[in-house]
């Protein structure tokens, strides 16, 4: 009887199209696809060359919502170049809990905690590799970690009044997180809750231009003083309301950056952040629901060939909605109407019981299964789609223990309802923390892979638009034209194939063959 195993160190593909040299990882991949025109089907097979760099830079991470709950947390493996990989994980740091001696690890990180199949063993068992041992991926113990908060308190405040970790792991860390105090942010009261007004005590002033000269400048100052090869900007700060996209403000690159220049009221906080990011070159991860990617932004990411992802960290209840309703549909059955309570009582749901916050995330909340709807015209009509409710309520006591309740109705079989409740205890940074690794470093490795088609001779890099990270996004942000993937496991497919394709082995098609035939 065959089973699984484990592959853990490190392997070498041994095959024509795949060839290691000191500086790349180069495959050949036939990419087979299939068009459909009206009633005629046509396989399509196009011969292309991958180049992955296998030099990671050394590269430093700035937070933008630095003294937040996933912002603080983040920092759990915070291993700046000063400090050494002093905390957690590089030191293996262990500590108390009422059920006994806690560990520090990654669990919750797609790319650190899950394995992938490689293929079967000559006795037919599964072997498996832990994602990250597939190419050369920069490894968050490496990563400098610093940013800005429009709150100044020290992490080590912050991460007590997030009420995140244990009592005695906030011990440990206290003595590592006390000194380090977030950047002077950028703070337009009108984006964010009023109820966050008290919190902004570390803001920056003067004209629009000003404060994102003041960021560029931060960008270059952290570079050049931690000796970094390339710095990443993750916004992991409040809640925004959606900016209006207005014709001659932010719709074109050009008309973006004189909007910042004359002080335009309606360009935001993490807009600004995303044109300075863009500027200095480096790569711009929105973790909220906001429209931070006005069309102004994506141009000017086109324009200097610099990658953006978003947006909106994928953690919680809309992960499970984007497996629940993929399961649902691909199994014939008809979700007909989908209801989702939340309530928490940490500063992001503070600054979500404000309307047009609220408003930014059930937007963002709200989408996630309009492809699996659309890909069933047995069960749903053009234009049909499941009645669909968010509802999102503060409860202070509840804390970051964030709590989602989904009611799931189907229509089955000859008339009959299927209904699915589910109660989902979250812990909401504890989840979402992850998905800033994951995000940091699969955006890391899609800078340092290139493509070639048969027959080119320029070698060329991703769409500035990284739809690859969709998985860990609620509203994936995609290239004009292009679709969007919400189902959770197509969504992992994809990156796991990326990664099969960049040492030239086919992908994963499930079929296992070998065991289906005498
Ligand atoms: P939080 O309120 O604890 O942290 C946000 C931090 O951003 C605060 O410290 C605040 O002072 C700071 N801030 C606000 N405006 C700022 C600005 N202009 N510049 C710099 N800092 C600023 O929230 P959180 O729980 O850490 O969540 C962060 C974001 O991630 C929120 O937008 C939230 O909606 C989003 N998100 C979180 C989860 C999750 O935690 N499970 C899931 C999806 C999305």
């Amino acid at each position: 009887m065959s089973s699984c195993k484990n592959l853990e160190g490190s392997f070498t593909v041994e095959s024509d199209s795949c060839k290691y040299t000191d500086d790349a990882i180069l495959a050949d991949y036939s990419y087979d696809t299939t068009i459909v025109e009206g009633n005629v089907i046509k396989p399509q097979q196009i011969k292309m060359q991958f180049k992955t760099d296998r030099k990671v830079g050394k590269t430093g991470v700035m937070l933008i919502g630095l003294g937040g709950n996933n912002g603080c947390i983040a920092l759990l493996h915070w291993p700046s170049t000063c400090v050494a990989g002093a905390i957690a994980n590089k030191l293996g740091l262990t500590w108390n809990t009422k059920e006994g001696t806690q560990k520090a690890n990654y669990w919750g990180s797609l790319l650190l905690s899950s394995t992938v199949k490689l293929g079967n063993d000559r006795a037919g068992n599964s072997v498996y590799t832990p994602m990250s041992n597939m190419l050369p991926l920069l490894n968050p113990n490496d990563i400098t970690w610093g940013g800005w908060d429009i709150n100044g308190l020290n992490l080590g405040e912050a991460m007590k009044r997030s009420k995140v970790l244990d009592y005695d792991l906030q011990t440990k860390l206290y003595p590592y997180m006390k000194d380090i105090v977030p950047l002077p942010s950028i703070y337009f009261p009108d984006f964010i809750a009023a109820n966050q007004g008290e919190r902004a005590d570390n803001v920056l002033t003067g004209t629009k231009q000003e404060q994102m000269e003041k960021i560029r400048q931060d960008i270059r100052d952290f570079k050049a003083k931690n000796e970094l090869d390339q710095v990443i900007l993750l916004w992991t700060a409040n809640t925004e309301r959606f900016s209006a996209v207005e014709e001659g403000v932010n719709d074109t690159a050009e008309n973006m950056l004189h909007s910042i220049e004359m002080g335009e009221a309606e360009v935001s906080a993490s807009t600004v952040f995303a044109v300075a990011s863009i500027l200095e070159g480096c790569t711009f991860i929105n973790g909220s629901p906001q429209n931070t990617f006005v069309p102004g932004v994506i141009e000017l990411a086109r324009q200097k060939k610099v990658f953006i992802a978003g947006d909106d960290f994928k953690s919680g209840q809309t992960k499970m909605k984007s497996v629940m309703v993929d399961f649902l549909v691909s199994a014939g059955i008809k979700p007909v109407s989908i209801v989702s309570y939340n309530h928490l009582g940490n500063n992001d749901g503070k600054n979500l019981s404000a309307p047009s916050q609220f408003r930014s995330k059930e937007i963002s909340k709200s989408n996630v299964v309009d492809d699996m709807v659309a890909s069933n015209r047995i069960l749903f009509e053009e234009d049909e789609h499941p009645d669909h409710i968010v509802v999102i309520k503060y409860c202070p006591y509840v804390a970051d223990s964030k709590r989602a309740m989904d009611e799931y109705t189907s229509e089955i079989f000859m008339g009959g309802k299927n209904t699915i409740v589910m109660h989902n205890t979250c812990e909401d940074s504890l989840l979402a923390t992850p998905l800033i690794y994951d995000l940091v470093i699969l955006g890391e490795l899609c800078q340092r892979v290139q493509v070639k088609k048969e027959g080119e001779s320029e070698w060329e890099s991703f769409h500035p638009v990284l739809s690859l990270l969709s998985y860990m996004l609620k509203a994936p942000l995609v290239p004009d034209g292009a679709p969007v993937v919400n189902a959770l496991f197509a969504q992992r497919c994809a990156i796991v194939n990326f990664m099969r394709a960049c040492l030239g082995l086919a992908p994963d098609n499930y079929m296992t063959l070998e065991h289906r035939f005498e």
